[in-house]
């Protein structure tokens, strides 16, 4: 992955980790708020249901005491102190079993003169409450019975009022005025201690929104919200809250407002009473705080963990690679050793071969020489052989033939048959010992004692010897001759030689139009150089190509025996010189006869 592409996955983890730290804060504290509220509600309802009950407990029980006779008596006979003595006395025992603040009765005014606290310091006998809602809607019969909560005027102790009228007898009830008001105190005291271990503010208010119990306290008798002047007036007039300004709880410093806020509420009673809840909203915020706070310590774990395993995969990743770079540039290595290994072995291979091949040829070489030097004499014996044998057996043949013949004339007696038959069979054995002569020439060997030869002497020596043949021709030969010039060989053999070429040379421009021989003689850088040219038709390569072998000839029969070059090259080989031949450029051949020059010192 590269770097960009990471970034945006990053950036894209990062916000998805934010919107569920945030998405888990709202759902915990939506959670929280409503579990809140659940436990709110069910501990709201328990406290309304346990308040109403006592509420209702109590409820029957002045109009029930209102029947009482010994009751009515007393209102009648307020003067009888036995009759208002015996009263207090039952009042104070229906009233500590019923577990109530105050039994009390009062007169038709308002004035108290029985009561069950007749006994206490702070007695209501003697007070009167005249001012008091709970007696002036019943005396003036508003309403069967007389409902209020107020602050105690004389003991300073809130208290649940519940009132009933008194009449004269109780088949009166309806028909006439009420002599007296009988009412019941009731403690709400026990609740506000009982709410005090709850966490959450728990306040009940009046209908005028005047919170009258609570678990704060001091929030006591202060008001949801600020009380117009007109029932600020009026909860004076009847000293419910024992005359005291009522204020707003808002007015309240920070501190003592703690809690106050939201709130559950439910009607309680006859008055227009509120019972709430408050709860405490800090916990919703903590609650979603806390699964909020569980959840970033989670992706913290996990992103630590990922960015370890990043790290670890990365660090793997890098080893890998460095690895397989490793492993690449030794099996690059192992190749490159491998192929100059095949390269030096080819190479050697190569020149081993080659060293065969050299070997092969030159062993090829060797055998082709051996099987030419021994091919070429067997060649040469051969062609010797056949020319020999074509050479003698000509005159042989005749010979036989005139013997054959003469015999026949001998017996027939024809004596000059005979004799010319003789003469016959002598020139045919003449001609053959001719032929055997040159071959003797030719075999002769070639270490036979040297001494100087003057080349000059040699030439004109071979011309005097050709001097019939060349006045026969008509022919004056072009000598260029130097004083004398030396050569280690043998004089008749050099005469031999020159006699040869002269003689082939004469053959070659016999039938020519313009017939003209030369013979120079001349010194080359330590040679003699003796040089026959002729106007002849010179020498075509098939001819050059076999020149110096024995018995070529392009001669009829009868007239050359091929042997007069190849005996010339070998005398002149056994001088230690060289003959060669060459055609001129006018036309003609020459043929050239190098050898060492014999120096005077020698
Ligand atoms: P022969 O003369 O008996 O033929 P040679 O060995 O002397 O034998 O000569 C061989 C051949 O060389 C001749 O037959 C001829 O064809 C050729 N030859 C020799 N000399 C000459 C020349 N001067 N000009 C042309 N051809 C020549």
């Amino acid at each position: 992955m590269n770097s960009y592409k990471r970034q945006i996955a990053m950036l894209l983890l990062a916000t998805l980790a934010v919107v569920s730290i945030f998405a888990t804060y709202l759902f915990s504290s939506y959670q929280a708020r409503k579990d809140l509220r659940q436990s709110g509600e069910r501990q709201l309802q328990m406290i309304a249901l346990d308040l109403e009950a006592v509420l209702e407990r109590h409820e029957t029980l002045p109009y029930t005491l209102s029947y009482l006779p010994q009751v009515a008596q007393v209102l009648a006979h307020p003067e009888s102190q036995d009759g208002i003595r015996a009263l207090n006395l039952d009042l104070q025992a229906i009233q500590q079993q019923a577990k109530i603040a105050a039994i009390y009765l009062m007169d038709a005014q308002g004035n108290t003169i029985a009561a069950s606290n007749w006994d206490q310091p702070q007695s209501y006998i003697g007070q009167n409450f005249s001012f008091r809602p709970y007696f002036q809607d019943v005396m003036q019969r508003r309403s069967g019975a007389g409902h209020f909560y107020a602050i105690g005027n004389t003991t300073n102790i809130p208290g649940y009022f519940i009132s009933q009228p008194v009449f004269a007898s109780p088949g009166l009830r309806g028909s006439s005025e009420p002599i007296g008001v009988l009412a019941v105190k009731i403690s709400l005291h026990e609740f506000e201690k009982a709410w005090r271990s709850s966490e959450d503010p728990i306040a009940l208010s009046d209908r005028h929104g005047v919170v009258f119990l609570s678990n704060r306290e001091v929030w006591q008798y202060r008001s949801l919200r600020p009380l117009d002047a007109e029932v600020q007036r009026d909860i004076q007039a009847t000293l419910q809250y024992s005359g005291k300004t009522i204020h707003a709880i808002s007015a309240l410093s920070k501190k003592e407002q703690n809690g106050y806020g939201e709130y559950l509420t439910r009607p309680i009673g006859r008055l227009g009473w509120q019972l709430m809840l408050f709860p405490d909203e800090a916990k919703v915020n903590t609650a979603g705080l806390e699964s909020a706070a569980i959840v970033l310590l989670l992706l913290v774990v996990l992103a630590t963990i990922a960015a370890a395993w990043d790290q670890r995969q990365q660090r793997l990743q890098e080893r890998l690679a460095a690895q397989q770079a490793l492993q690449q540039a030794a099996a690059q290595l192992e190749q490159r050793i491998a192929q100059r290994t095949r390269d030096l072995t080819q190479a050697n291979a190569d020149w081993e071969a080659q060293f065969c091949k050299l070997q092969q040829a030159e062993q090829v070489l060797r055998s082709t020489q051996n099987e030419m030097v021994q091919t070429g004499k067997l060649a040469m014996l051969g062609q010797m052989a056949a020319g020999i044998t074509h050479e003698l057996n000509q005159p042989l043949t005749a010979i036989r033939a005139f013997a054959d013949n003469a015999d026949v004339y001998l017996q027939r007696g024809k004596l000059e048959q005979v004799s010319a038959n003789l003469h016959h069979i002598s020139s045919a054995s003449e001609r053959m010992g001719i032929i055997i002569a040159q071959l003797k020439g030719f075999a002769r060997k070639s270490s036979e004692q040297l001494q100087a030869v003057n080349v000059t002497q040699s030439v004109h020596a071979a011309i005097a010897l050709l001097q019939n043949d060349l006045h026969r021709l008509g022919l004056q030969l072009e000598l260029h001759l130097p004083e004398s010039l030396l050569v280690l060989g043998d004089n008749i053999r050099l005469e031999q030689v020159i006699v040869n070429l002269l003689r082939n040379a004469m053959d070659a421009v016999e039938q020519q139009p313009r017939i003209w021989i030369e013979i120079r003689v001349s010194e080359q850088v330590g040679q003699v150089w003796i040089q026959i040219s002729d106007s002849g038709a010179g020498l075509p390569d098939a001819v050059i190509a076999h020149l110096f072998e024995p018995f070529f000839t392009t001669k009829p029969s009868g007239q050359g025996l091929g042997l007069g070059l190849a005996i010339s090259s070998s005398i002149v080989q056994a001088m230690n010189g060289t003959l060669q031949a060459e055609n001129r450029s006018a036309g003609g051949a020459c043929f050239t006869v190098r050898l060492p020059l014999l120096n005077a010192a020698s």
